[in-house]
Parts: structure tokens; sequence; C-alpha cells
């Protein structure tokens, strides 16, 4: 089982090459934020609940995204692994999702922490909220998700690091270099 922690900051690239490690390695894909963007969109009372955070660019509740990662990791079958995207990002969810894999006699394999300089993030978020339309890739929300990450989610570093399981990542670059040293650390694995 390959259970893959991809983390980073807003905008690191996360979605992108967690679609690159999906194709190559044939794993399951949860993304926290896709979920809650699935669920805004079909108009649940989630969806609403979470849009509320979102549009902060505040964090939801750990009881209540814990519960969502937990329902979608049971509806994978005969999965060959996980890659979670956007999940954790606060030290209880770190500790919950331990616990959840012990659960099922499964670890972490690697957390790989996508680095990228501050002013890039900027940057790229920016262009993504032209781009796509995506409600909080603006200027305002983007600096409140940049200073929650700092805050709520960093710290994860050392906890994973703590673990034996952080591999750091250079996040700059063309998507092809960022792929090949994911890949190289995925390989040794
Ligand atoms: P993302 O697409 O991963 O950048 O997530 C977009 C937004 O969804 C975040 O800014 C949070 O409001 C919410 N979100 C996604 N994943 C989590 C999580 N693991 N814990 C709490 N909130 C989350």
């Amino acid at each position: 089982m390959l259970n893959i922690v991809i983390f980073g900051a807003p905008g690191s690239g996360k979605g992108t090459q967690s679609a690159r490690i999906v194709e190559m390695y044939g794993i399951n894909h949860i993304s926290t934020g896709d979920v809650l963007r699935a669920e805004i969109k079909a108009g649940t009372e989630l969806g609403r609940t979470a849009k509320g955070y979102i549009d902060q660019g505040q964090l939801l509740p750990d009881e209540l995204i814990i519960d969502i990662l937990a329902s979608t990791l049971d509806s994978f079958k005969e999965s060959k692994g996980v890659i979670f995207d956007g999940f954790p990002r606060t030290i209880a969810q770190a500790e919950a999702l331990k616990k959840m894999l012990a659960e099922r006699s499964q670890e972490v394999s690697v957390m790989l922490d996508l680095d990228v300089p501050e002013e890039e993030l900027m940057t790229r978020l920016i262009k993504r909220g032209q781009e796509s339309g995506r409600a909080d890739d603006n200027e305002e929300t983007i600096k409140k998700r940049l200073v929650v990450y700092h805050s709520q989610t960093s710290p994860l570093i050392d906890w994973y690091k703590n673990e034996g399981k952080y591999q750091h990542i250079q996040g700059v670059g063309t998507m092809e270099d960022i792929f090949a040293e994911i890949s190289e650390v995925i390989n040794k694995i």
C-alpha cells in the first residue's frame, strides 16, 4: 500500500502533481477541497456549511473534515493506496489519519512537502483565480489562506519529521522536473 500525503501551501502544485502520481502509480486520490467544492455545486447542506469557511479562507472544523475523509476512504475498494491532497491540515487531522490507517493495518508511506516561495504562491493563485474563477483565489482570501497555512498547517512539517516520514520537494521548476523528484522518492519506498 502506497499512502502518500502531498503537502504544501495553497498554490504549491498539490493538485497538479497528484494527478500525475495517480496516473503513474494507479492509486486513489482524495482531495478534501475537491470534495467540498462538489458538495457546494450540488447544493447540499454540507456544501452550504463548507462555503462559509472556504469563502473566508478558513479551515472547516476538524471533526467535520475527518468524517468526510473517513467516508471517502471507506468508499475505495481494493485500493493500491491513496494520495491525500489537502489533508491533513492540522495536527489533530494528522493524528486522526494515523489512527484511521492503523485501524486498517496501514500507515502513511511518505509526506511530500512541495516547497514554493511566498511571492510565487501569490502569483500562481491570482493567475489561477483569473483562469478558473475559483472564488477563494482572490487576493484578500489568498492572504488569509496563507496566514492559516503558516499558523495551523505548517507545524505538520515538524510533526511528520518526528514520524520519520518527511520528504522535502523543490516545488519550483517545470512540472516535469518536480514530478521527476517526486517519483524518485516514491520509487525508493
Ligand atoms: P484546497 O482546495 O485544498 O485549497 O481547499 C480549499 C478550502 O477547503 C480550504 O481553504 C478550506 O477552507 C477547505 N478545506 C480543504 N481541506 C481541508 C481540511 N483538510 N481541513 C479543513 N478545511 C479544509
